[in-house]
């Protein structure tokens, strides 16, 4: 399999480098040059198959030769091994015909664990063939940053350094990272705010001769194609629990980076027979204008409940750009480019296509906690802030009552207390059990002054072989 730029100048690169890459040197993302496709009947086959069964099923056809059969599934048994139920993404029935995926029984309990717990084990692998070194370097608002630092924890060949705004993320958020106690992991407090740590993150990869020239930085946010592909797996899994591929299947994703929803639109055009996909959004609702209005326009960041939807600008909906356009990098080069000065559309009949593909939809604050209150007094059942978006999306655009709608469940509702409260619930959303202890667990954590080269010294003088 080969992975081409969306911007259409970098070089094509196999799975490996694509790993390694983040970023294509000519600014674009990495995608597959081309789709693997299922049959009805192949996809049939697999029902029954557990989890890390048919990872390895829908996976291997992007990994290809970068790694032998029998390590990718052992690799893929260890990823999954590590969640807290044995369906690894079960459902939960909320009325007759609708249903959510709960996405956060991993060990951050949030979605991005699917994805994270895998890359970590699969950039070891990788630089452990290549006798490589790598630094990853993160900033984090909340819920990345925990992921990524329990999905290198084990790796070998991996140091970690997560910047997170000192004083500013949420206690179970900080404990989540500080609490992983081991040599190649360094949580980094900055006395700043989150675009400061971003800012120095950007600088760093920019110019990485801090680093001496002995090792590169790695980068493990979304727009590594890696996190995508293991996101397009849970769609699978929940259509073959609901009756697919005999059937179609409707899902409402909470989103902001466009990431999760992409791994959907993947499995669709992979040959899983999807009905509708919902587009949902919080306040930040670049990507619901684009779809109700094509226009793409940065608005200034607002805070909401749902803080791991904050953004300005989607990164990952420059890979659904590259496929309206006809896959032509060139165009999308020149509207990217256009959309860094100001608002952009895309003709007509390219954005009639978009609205065929996504349904969409923006949920305030008022709406997020009106969802929470309303599906505990029904159900007694507590949704985080996020799914609550998009169950509510969900409901305001489903279009038929008799395809099975799944809203994808990305965190557990313990990690946001505060939007529990706020909805005027009086339960406490307890930590499950394997994290019940995080308040009484040692932390560690250096804080620092907001100041590049404090930052990138401490860096340069504390991974493993410096
Ligand atoms: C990251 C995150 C999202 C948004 O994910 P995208 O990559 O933008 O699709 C939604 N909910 C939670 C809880 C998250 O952590």
């Amino acid at each position: 399999m080969r992975y081409i730029s969306t911007r259409g100048e970098a070089p094509a690169l196999g799975f490996e480098d694509v790993l390694l890459a983040g970023l294509a040197s000519d600014g674009g993302l990495y995608v597959p040059e081309s789709l693997p496709h299922f049959s009805v009947e192949e996809i049939r086959s697999w029902r029954g198959l557990s989890y890390s069964e048919l990872a390895f099923n829908v996976m291997h056809p992007f990994v290809d030769d970068a790694i032998p059969a029998d390590d990718f599934r052992e690799m893929l048994n260890e990823t999954y091994k590590g969640f807290s139920h044995d369906a690894v993404a079960p459902l939960v029935q909320l009325d007759s015909n609708e249903w959510v995926m709960e996405l956060f029984r991993g060990p951050t309990l949030a979605f991005k664990d699917f994805a994270l717990q895998l890359l970590g084990r699969l950039l070891d692998y990788v630089l452990e063939k290549r006798k490589q070194h790598v630094v990853i370097m993160g900033a984090t608002s909340g819920d990345t940053g925990s992921a990524a630092i329990e999905g290198c924890r084990h790796c070998e060949h991996v140091d970690i350094f997560i910047l997170h705004p000192h004083e500013r993320v949420s206690e179970v958020q900080r404990r989540q990272m500080t609490t992983v106690l081991g040599d190649n992991i360094h949580n980094i407090a900055v006395r700043g705010n989150f675009d400061d740590c971003q800012r120095m993150v950007k600088e760093s990869f920019g110019d990485q001769s801090f680093l001496g020239g002995k090792t590169q930085l790695a980068a493990v946010n979304s727009i590594n194609w890696a996190r995508i592909m293991a996101q397009i797996v849970y769609y699978f899994q929940a259509s073959l629990a609901l009756g697919g591929p005999d059937r179609s299947l409707a899902f409402s994703v909470p989103t902001g980076n466009f990431g999760d929803i992409f791994a959907g639109y993947l499995a669709k055009k992979m040959g899983l027979p999807i009905s509708q996909l919902v587009i949902a959004t919080n306040r930040n609702d670049i990507l619901h204008r684009f779809m109700s209005g094509n226009r793409y326009e940065q608005h200034q960041l607002e805070h909401t409940l749902s803080p791991s939807m904050d953004i300005m600008v989607s990164s990952n909906f420059e890979r659904l750009l590259f496929d309206l356009h006809g896959r032509d990098g060139g165009l999308v080069k020149d509207l990217l480019e256009r959309a860094q000065k100001g608002p952009v559309s895309i003709e007509d009949y390219r954005w009639r296509h978009a609205r065929k593909l996504f349904d969409s939809d923006a949920v305030d604050d008022k709406g997020t906690c009106e969802t929470i209150r309303e599906i505990f007094e029904r159900n007694e059942y507590l949704l985080d802030p996020h799914t609550a978006i998009g169950v509510r999306a969900a409901r305001n655009c489903r279009r038929d009552a008799s395809v099975p709608m799944v809203t994808l469940g990305t965190a557990h509702p313990a990690k946001f207390p505060d939007a529990i409260a706020e909805a005027g619930l009086s339960v406490k959303p307890q930590l499950p059990p394997h994290m019940a202890d995080l308040f009484e667990r040692e932390e560690r954590c250096t804080v620092l002054d907001n100041d590049l080269s404090s930052v990138q010294s401490f860096i340069a003088s504390h991974w493993k072989l410096a």
